[in-house]
């Protein structure tokens, strides 16, 4: 299967090359040339599947310069002993016809975790195909999330080393103890004074710093990314929505005219995932984008016009605060018919005027595929409320989301087809707000918030954030935003 980039179809690779290159150097993203789709049979066979089973079978489609023994190591090492109870994806029932995808049952306690766990065996096992040997670095800028799901991935991966920048007061602090108690012998952290885009802006500075990038082959060594761009992180999360599909069908659940599916979305990865899927033949009806106050999305899709000039929210659902949704152009590569020169063209009128608008033609296929709407931060605590007390449900800031956007469409349309919610993180994540949401009492610490919150709604605090109170923190560092080079090779112990 060649993989070629978005913005010149001229440029091809194998999986191993596109996972390990991360970005093709025009700028443009590698997609597969082709899908492949799957039958009845295939479905049969895979309900019939734990897991693991499930993602070898779909991920060996992927990764056909993968042997049938490496795609094995690859994927159980990414999902044997790291998700609670062995699932990595099990789905809760709301009622009838409403299933939560809890993606949240990983080390850090969000989706990321899916792509995250098994991303450095892949990265790994294609370097070990086109970069013979060479130790990889792995930079990450992070505003939270990805950057604990990275360092949990990474940690003590033979041949790697895992640099983590984070804007020192951008984070939460459950997220910023969650870095900076991070364990392992190959994992640095480092706090920015700045903002979260100085710390993605250095990052890039050094991707693209030739000196550094000599400096690094000198000492046999080369920088990798482990951003949601690479389609390494973007192939694992196809697998649950196949999954979900043969789990809704042993339920019970009618399918007899297909499913939607609604996605809390930011950089329009995970909700990419899923129209992979329903490509591949799973009966995805709608493809439901659910956006908080930063509706860039809500507009596109409605409109037809891509518009980042607007004002930036930080709201309460932080992982979907975000105006360049990066994936949105595999989605256009995909919906022009795999037209390179008018992605290229769009792209570069974004990174210009900062907007862009598409044909009527690409407009109406984008429609007919999605719905789109959004909510703030007040419908969202509203929500997360009614839905603890219609259902005994709690869930996170980002579900919560995802569930008013789909009340919308349900009440619009009047669709009653069965329906998929992915829920992308445990409420845990988020506990000063769902507890702000759910009751009156308050409290002055990140732990109060948790203990009050498990006592309130009589549910579990996930292990891995009740293990942080005690966590012994081994980062405190803050370096200048000019510093990070030095950081990186103090890191690295090169002088
Ligand atoms: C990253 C993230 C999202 C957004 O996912 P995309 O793939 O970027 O659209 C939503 N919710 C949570 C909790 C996240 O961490």
């Amino acid at each position: 299967m060649a993989y070629i980039s978005t913005r010149d179809k001229s440029a091809r690779v194998t999986a191993a090359g596109a996972i390990a290159q991360g970005i093709s150097v025009e700028g443009g993203l590698f997609v597969p040339e082709n899908f492949p789709k799957f039958q009845k049979s295939d479905f049969d066979k895979m309900s019939l599947m734990d897991y693991i089973g499930r993602a070898k079978y779909v991920l060996g489609q992927f990764l056909d310069d993968f042997s049938e023994e490496e795609v094995d190591y690859c994927v159980k090492g990414a999902y044997t002993g790291s998700f609670d109870d062995e699932q990595p994806a099990p789905i809760a029932k709301l009622n009838g016809n409403v299933n939560i995808l809890e993606l949240w049952h990983g080390p850090t306690c969000a989706f990321k975790d899916l792509a995250l766990q098994l991303l450095p065996y892949l990265l790994t096992t294609s370097a070990k195909k086109t970069a013979k040997g060479k130790k990889i670095v792995i930079l990450v800028a992070t505003s939270g999330d990805t950057g604990k799901a990275a360092l949990e991935g990474f940690k003590d991966v033979e041949g790697t080393e895992i640099i983590v920048f984070y804007p020192s007061d951008g984070v939460s602090p459950m997220q910023k103890l969650q870095m900076d108690s991070q364990k392992g012998e190959n994992v640095h952290v480092c706090a920015i004074r700045g903002n979260f885009d100085d710390a993605q802006t250095g990052v890039k500075v050094l991707f693209t710093d030739d000196e550094m990038k000599k400096i690094l082959e000198e000492n046999n060594m080369e920088f990798s990314s482990a951003n949601s761009i690479n389609w390494g992180r973007l192939a694992p999360q196809i697998v649950y929505y196949v999954s979900s599909y043969c789990d809704m069908l042993s339920n019970g659940d009618d399918l007899s005219n297909g499913f939607n599916v609604v996605v809390p979305t930011g950089n329009f990865g995970n909700i990419l995932a899923a129209y992979y899927a329903k490509k591949m033949g799973v009966p995805i009806n709608k493809l439901i984008c659910a956006s908080n106050a930063n509706n860039v999305l809500t507009d596109f899709i409605n409109n037809g016009t891509y518009d980042r000039n607007r004002k930036f929210y930080t709201t309460i659902s932080p992982s979907m605060d975000i105006l360049i949704s990066s994936n949105l152009e595999r989605m256009l590569f995909e919906l022009s018919g795999n037209d390179d020169k008018v992605v290229a063209a769009l792209q570069a009128q974004l990174s210009k005027e900062g907007k862009y608008t598409v044909s009527d033609e690409l407009k109406a296929k984008i429609k007919e595929l999605f719905y789109a709407g959004c909510c703030d931060d007040n419908a969202t605590l509203d929500t997360i409320r009614d839905t603890f007390n219609e259902y005994g449900y709690l869930c996170d800031t980002h579900t919560a989301v995802a569930v008013n956007v789909y009340n919308q469409y349900e009440k619009e349309t009047g669709d009653k087809r069965p329906v998929l919610i992915a829920s992308t993180a445990s409420p845990y994540k988020f506990a000063k707000s769902v507890l702000s949401a759910v009751s009156d009492k308050s409290a002055d610490d990140e732990f109060s918030f948790v203990k009050l919150l498990s006592s309130i709604t009589n549910t579990a605090v996930p292990a891995p954030i009740a293990a942080l109170e005690d966590a012994t923190v081994r980062f405190n560092d803050v370096c200048d935003k000019t510093q990070m080079r030095e950081t990186v090779l103090e890191c690295l112990n090169i002088k």
